[in-house]
């Protein structure tokens, strides 16, 4: 199995940038009306384990927060690759790195080049352990906050956009074809604040397979990937 665990990813501009690579065989909005704000770490921590993790997670130390395996779904594959998720396998540094120069822009200390330049560098390094980890374990979870991260602060600016999810595309593209089932999704999508973004209710996700899911919940994975699972190994 692979997944492709996309921040922010937003139906809309997947459909306004013709993605034709993450518009798999099924694809829609998930449905996130369980949660009071659509905060990442919760988003991701709930796939995770089927549950909804908002009042567990406490804001002042949402990032450190970390969920065992025996919680996920993970604990049903022989083996997994899981790369920079959030609430499991979390970049500390660098994304540490990122949210520095994010205060620094606001307080005029950094510009906003300098701040897309450590975005795309930390891309590049997952999307290589990505590409690397395909086809070498049993599950491979590959994140990227591209389009989260370059959507905050320019989320209006249409051309940069474009760019984010042409590479996104891309990524999709590479990994499509390599299994029998590709989950791609995100834990909320992007609306417009001037030429900034901010978190929507627009969730996405995508399978190379028909199942018909229609609108279904973050949460609700879970059990479709045990499933699947189940199928596979019996
Ligand atoms: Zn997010």
């Amino acid at each position: 199995m692979i997944i492709l665990a996309l921040d922010a990813l937003d139906l809309d501009q997947v459909k306004k940038f013709n993605c034709k690579n993450l518009m798999q065989k099924e694809y829609g909005q998930t449905d996130l009306s369980n949660f009071n704000q659509e905060r990442t770490i919760v988003l991701w921590a709930s796939f995770l384990t089927g549950k909804n993790m908002e009042k567990e997670i406490p804001l002042k130390t949402q990032w450190e927060f970390q969920v065992p395996i025996e919680q996920t779904f993970l604990k049903f594959f022989k083996t997994h690759e899981v790369i920079d998720l959030p609430a499991f396998s979390y970049k500390q540094k660098n994304h540490a790195e990122e949210r520095k120069l994010l205060k620094a822009y606001f307080e005029d200390k950094a510009t906003v080049e300098e701040y897309d330049e450590v975005i795309w560098k930390n891309h590049r390094e997952n999307k290589k352990e990505f590409l690397n980890a395909v086809g070498k374990f049993d599950v491979v979870i590959g994140y990227f906050n591209l389009a989260d991260a370059i959507g905050h602060l320019s989320f209006g600016i249409t051309e940069k956009m474009a760019e984010v999810y042409r590479e996104l595309d891309e990524v999709a593209g590479k990994v499509k074809d390599l299994d029998s089932f590709v989950l791609v999704i995100s834990d909320h999508g992007m609306k417009a604040v001037g030429r900034y973004g901010d978190h929507s209710r627009n969730g996405f996700y995508s399978l190379n397979k028909e199942l018909v899911l229609d609108f279904p919940k973050i949460t609700s994975f879970y059990d479709l990937i045990r499933k699947v699972i189940e199928n596979e190994y019996a």
